[in-house]
């Protein structure tokens, strides 16, 4: 469907010298640099998958949506992609959660390592070429601390085995944090601290009490978190491969560390480029379970979002800016989808007058361009977004003045086309998904987000107990309609009718809003 002059105008790979090439941001050398694979036009890849003790949140996915939208960036930049994400099925974590419930480490984290399955499908994550589970490479992991052992880097005390931060004179090459508070020999037990706690941290611990533990040629006990994803990457990458990354919070003492007990052991550069995306707020606020902001995809889904939005809005950030997560970002990332689709409807069904108008098509391939290059300077999305809304206004514009040609279509859907393999939103399958994995909402609240950022005309009715229908979906309430119902339940109490008042307040709780009276008046903050 397209003519030749449009796959020579752009350039598919960044190796010809006329293209711009990829350029990512290092945090090892803290800089912008120039994308170059170790081995020629394969690019090995590590990803630190998820703790699977819990369902994961929305900081988490932020992480893996801008992960996805790199390895899809490097397929179409036209690399052999070999990309490699473990699950963390032993840790500090899984193993408190998996004892409280009374369940082996492996049943427990079953159910959860599922769960992120599905929920990566839910995502359009695609899916790595290797996953990995820790528990499936102990053998490894003993092996290197065995090196790193003979090589003088680790010893053993009471059983555990540690890694000696005094001998590895780079530490601290990632964070660039100041050592002198770190006394030789001091120790840390514990997977997760920060970086005024730095010291020789565990690489191996010695088995406790009710937990689980493996007999190995260096004892018995269970590996560190850090360890973990050194023998992992290695495993299926090689000593030093191209990049590595995560979220900002595993660059101390996550990364640094494996950096170390991996350069000590092979002598070699570990990781060439490492990327961390930063992290993702809520309104404004770090999110956390104590400030009632917390969520996971699950949660979100159960109020009605649609996968794609959340995909859409997670990626709509560039990484290395936090992304302010808030429900309206949520309704205008569904409304930016409506208006693609829609966009994309209006080629392929109306009709156009025969012909072509080379104006159009030099628009749709100038927009390609420049998502093209938005992309190659360190994955600036919310550039490779605009250009893409900007050639659907002017095409918009065109097709109403009636000075679209039906040879014009095919230059648009090309760009369109390309622009959704990385951003994957275009196709309408958030029902199926959703019901496929049994997690959908009954018809029509599943597909009754409304195109407008407000909720349902019944839904604001029933908060004040005047509707019939049941209480609104949570999440959908705007900030405006909940300050009007504290102000009609304030006026009711006033007015001693504490019913209605109290019918109200249960309404909102419904809603997913909960109140906090006090003297200086009524607070509200959603579940
Ligand atoms: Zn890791």
């Amino acid at each position: 469907m397209l003519t030749g002059y449009l796959e020579l105008s752009v350039c598919d790979h960044d190796r010809k010298a006329d293209c711009m090439s990829l350029r990512i941001h290092n945090t090892l050398s803290g800089q912008l640099e120039e994308f170059k694979p170790l081995h020629d036009n394969q690019v090995g890849m590590y990803t630190c998958g998820p703790t699977v003790y819990d369902f994961a949140h929305i900081g988490n996915y932020r992480t893996f949506v801008f992960q996805d939208i790199l390895r899809r960036w490097l397929k179409y930049r036209g690399y052999e992609l070999r990309h490699v994400m473990n699950l963390t099925d032993v840790d500090d974590n899984t193993i408190r959660k998996s004892k409280a419930a009374g369940l082996s480490l492996r049943d427990y984290t079953a159910k959860y390592i599922e769960a992120f399955q599905v929920d990566r499908q839910l995502l359009s994550l695609e899916d790595p070429e290797i996953v990995v589970r820790a528990t499936d490479s102990i053998d490894d992991m003993v092996k290197m601390i065995q090196t790193l052992m003979e090589k003088g880097y680790a010893y053993a005390s009471e059983g555990s085995i540690y890694f000696r931060v005094a001998a590895f004179p780079h530490y601290g090459q990632l964070t660039k944090i100041d050592l002198t508070g770190i006394r030789d020999g001091a120790r840390i037990d514990s997977d997760k601290y920060d970086k005024n706690n730095a010291r020789d941290f565990a690489l191996w611990k010695a088995p406790k009490e009710g937990e689980p533990f493996w007999e190995t040629p260096i004892g018995p006990g269970r590996p560190g978190w850090h360890i973990e994803c050194s023998v992992m990457s290695m495993k299926y990458l090689g000593e030093t491969f191209d990049i590595h990354s995560g979220g900002v919070d595993l660059i101390f003492p996550h990364h640094e560390n494996e950096i170390a007990q991996t350069e000590a052991a092979t002598g070699k550069p570990f990781v060439r480029y490492w990327l961390h995306a930063e992290h993702l707020i809520v309104n404004g606020e770090k999110m956390s379970k104590s400030l009632g902001n917390f969520y996971t995809l699950r949660d979100l889904l159960t109020q009605g979002h649609r996968p794609s939005a959340i995909r859409y809005l997670l990626a709509a950030v560039p990484y290395l800016r936090h992304l302010n997560f808030t429900f309206d970002g949520l309704h205008q990332a569904q409304q930016s989808i409506e208006r693609l689709r829609n966009f994309r409807l209006r080629l392929t069904q109306e009709s156009f007058p025969a012909g072509e108008n080379t104006a159009l098509e030099d628009r749709a391939r100038a927009a390609r361009q420049a998502f093209e290059d938005a992309l190659d300077d360190n994955l600036n999305t919310a550039e490779a977004l605009g250009a893409i809304f900007a050639m659907v206004r002017d095409a918009n514009t065109a097709i109403d003045r009636g000075e679209f040609r039906a040879g014009d279509r095919a230059a648009f859907l090309d760009t369109l086309e390309r622009w959704d393999r990385i951003f994957a939103v275009l196709e309408d399958n958030d029902n199926a998904k959703l019901r496929q994995f049994g997690l959908g909402l009954e018809a029509p609240v599943a597909a009754g987000i409304p195109a407008s950022a407000t909720a349902p005309a019944g839904a604001e009715a029933a908060i004040a107990g005047n509707g019939h229908g049941s209480a609104p979906m949570p999440g959908l309430l705007s900030d405006e309609s909940i300050s009007q119902a504290i102000a009609e339940r304030d006026e009711m109490r006033r007015k001693g009718n504490y019913a209605r008042a109290d019918e109200i307040r249960q309404n909102l709780q419904k809603a997913g809003v909960i109140l906090e009276d006090s003297k200086a008046g009524t607070r509200w903050k959603r579940k």
